[in-house]
């Protein structure tokens, strides 16, 4: 299938956000008239993030300072993943969560009971804390050298977040700093993860041959979207040059400069 062809079959669009449809704090051109084409045209299109430093309220709150309209029903984020997972795998279990406040508040939202006691915990989660303090990390070597067996699990596994100056520690990093008190790593459940997708497609009722990630990195947003087998689309506006791109293992099925190349193809048959 030729690519604008293949774009315009897609019925949903799971969009990376910084670098896919912003910079920082500014949006791209083209991204509202591209989200507004794909409601009008009947497609889905769902904002999947990786940070779960905000809680989705905070992201509806953000992408509407950028001037998108956004609700809750919008999103696929690391945090409501876990979630996801922690009900299929650990119902119940009491957690410790190493992470923010608006990540515990997901967490309790969902029915989870947050604690900070070692002693009672069930289950470890590491997300992106930009809250962290020396006893979490304390706490989090003190129980998995203590009780080796504890389920311990991480919402993403990046290990920087980019800023405005260039970039800070992430949820990666910070498990590798356990790692190497610990020797134990955590089961990752964001990007590369195939589960944001798959979740999305499964709550939406969508396809294998239906969806498809749109972002711009490869080693989270594209390999998301190859694991989970939809077709991958990695846009040149962020942090992927075509160097790097020349030089990884892992191949995207479409590259664009940017997503207004996919308003392009859809507004070619309109
Ligand atoms: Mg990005």
């Amino acid at each position: 299938m030729q690519t604008n062809e293949l774009l315009r079959s897609k019925k949903l669009y799971l969009f990376d956000m910084d670098g896919t449809l912003y910079l920082g704090n500014q949006l791209y051109d083209f991204t509202l008239e591209l989200l507004d084409t794909l409601k009008k045209t009947g497609r889905r299109y769902l904002f999947m993030t990786n940070n779960s430093s905000k809680s989705v309220d905070d992201y509806v709150k953000k992408l509407g300072s950028l001037g998108i309209t956004a609700g809750r029903e919008d999103f696929m984020t690391s945090s409501q993943a876990t979630a996801y997972y922690l009900h299929k795998h650990h119902e119940g279990q009491k957690l410790y969560v190493c992470g923010t406040q608006s990540l515990k508040e997901e967490l309790r939202r969902e029915g989870f009971t947050v604690t900070t006691d070692v002693n009672e915990t069930e289950c470890i989660v590491m997300g992106f804390d930009t809250e962290l303090t020396f006893q979490k990390l304390h706490d989090v070597s003190f129980m998995l050298l203590t009780r080796p067996e504890l389920p311990y699990i991480a919402t993403n596994p990046d290990y920087v977040c980019p800023t405005e100056f260039g970039s800070v520690p992430d949820c990666g990093s910070v498990c590798d700093m356990i790692y190497n008190a610990t020797k134990k790593r955590p089961i990752v459940i964001g990007k590369p993860s195939p589960l944001m997708p798959q979740l999305a497609m499964e709550a939406l009722g969508i396809s294998v041959d239906e969806a498809c990630v749109v972002g711009d990195r490869i080693y989270t947003d594209i390999k998301s979207g190859l694991n989970a087998g939809i077709t991958s689309i990695l846009v040149l506006s962020g942090e992927t040059t075509s160097e790097i791109l020349d030089e990884s293992a892992d191949k995207p099925h479409i590259v664009l400069q940017d997503a207004g190349q996919i308003l392009a193809a859809l507004k070619e048959l309109n």
